[in-house]
């Protein structure tokens, strides 16, 4: 209380007292004038919505980040891909909104912009809004769209990262995209994109590199004719990593110029990654050359 006490008390002639307060005292009331007109706006202001674009990391619920999980728990609505697995999607609770907008390769069901216009509307109903994806947002996520969407419209976004499919898949099968003794960079590239028809593979894979490939079953065999055309070694190691993470995971183990029969042969279905380089000879895989020692070339490969 003594702390609120006048600094000068004076009476004037008709006897009226006039308090003066000087220095913090004076500013500590004018921050609580303030907290008050605030909190008179918030009942008349509409609830302040959010936008949320969250990863999903690679299909294991276990490798959700914690923010993601308890984001979750508080969203109004979660838009979702198809990408995000069974697990993950166990963990909403059965009172949040739910819309899936899953997507295939060939076929779009919900067109992005539309996406964009949905996430942008929910949010400004006032609606806390999580845009869950498979792996990382921002990596063949299309989160760079949903954002550049978000700032557009004025609404407010925060980016939860997820782990990406290259790193979640890789740890899976022992496999590291990285290691003193073969490989110092790493490309992660999508093998079928939006206006990247001319992708530029040379310099990509080869000595002390690993180049990861998203999205790349459908064109592997082109891929690989390619990145030997361009004087990469037909016996580099590669490994395809089918349903990475989750319980039915699949790793397989060859050469690059077995690359796309490989796919073919083993009917290699989405989501799957391709990993181009001599780290994938560490991965603990199947050996899917059907020809003795191919195992041998693999691990052997200089
Ligand atoms: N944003 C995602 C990638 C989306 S693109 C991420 O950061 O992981 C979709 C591609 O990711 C798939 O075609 C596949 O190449 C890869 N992918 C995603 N999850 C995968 C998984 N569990 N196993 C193997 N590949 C996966």
């Amino acid at each position: 209380m003594k702390a609120w006490a006048p600094d000068q008390v004076r009476g004037d002639e008709e006897g009226t007292l006039n308090f003066t307060f000087t220095g913090v005292k004076k500013a500590c009331f004018a921050i609580r004038a303030g907290a008050d007109h605030l909190r008179c706006m918030e009942k008349t202001l509409p609830p302040a919505g959010k936008l949320w674009l969250v990863g999903a990391g690679p299909g294991d619920p276990d490798l959700l980040t914690l923010r993601a999980a308890r984001l979750l728990e508080s969203a109004d609505l979660v838009v979702h891909d198809g990408l995000v697995g069974e697990g993950v999607l166990a963990l909403i609770p059965p009172h949040v909104e739910r819309i899936s907008v899953a997507k295939q390769r060939s076929r779009h069901t919900m067109k992005q912009e539309l996406i964009n216009e949905l996430l942008v509307r929910e949010t400004l109903a006032g609606k806390q809004v999580v845009r869950l994806k498979g792996g990382d947002p921002f990596i063949f996520g299309r989160g760079g769209e949903e954002l550049d969407a978000a700032r557009e419209a004025g609404v407010a976004c925060e980016v939860v990262p997820g782990i990406t499919a290259a790193a979640g898949c890789a740890a899976q099968a022992g496999l590291p995209l990285t290691h003193r003794e073969d490989a110092s960079a790493v490309s992660f590239v999508a093998g079928q994109c939006k206006d990247l028809t001319e992708q530029d593979w040379s310099g990509l894979a080869g000595h002390g590199r690993t180049l990861v490939i998203y999205m790349g079953l459908a064109t592997a065999s082109a891929i690989a004719d390619k990145l030997i055309a361009d004087g990469v070694s037909p016996g580099l190691p590669v490994a395809v990593i089918e349903r990475g993470t989750t319980a039915d995971a699949r790793v397989l183990r060859s050469l690059l110029t077995d690359l796309g029969d490989l796919v073919a042969r083993e009917k290699v279905k989405s989501p799957a990654l391709i990993i181009v380089g001599k780290v994938a000879a560490r991965a603990d895989a199947l050996d899917c050359l059907g020809a003795p020692g191919v195992a041998a070339q693999i691990r052997d490969f200089t």
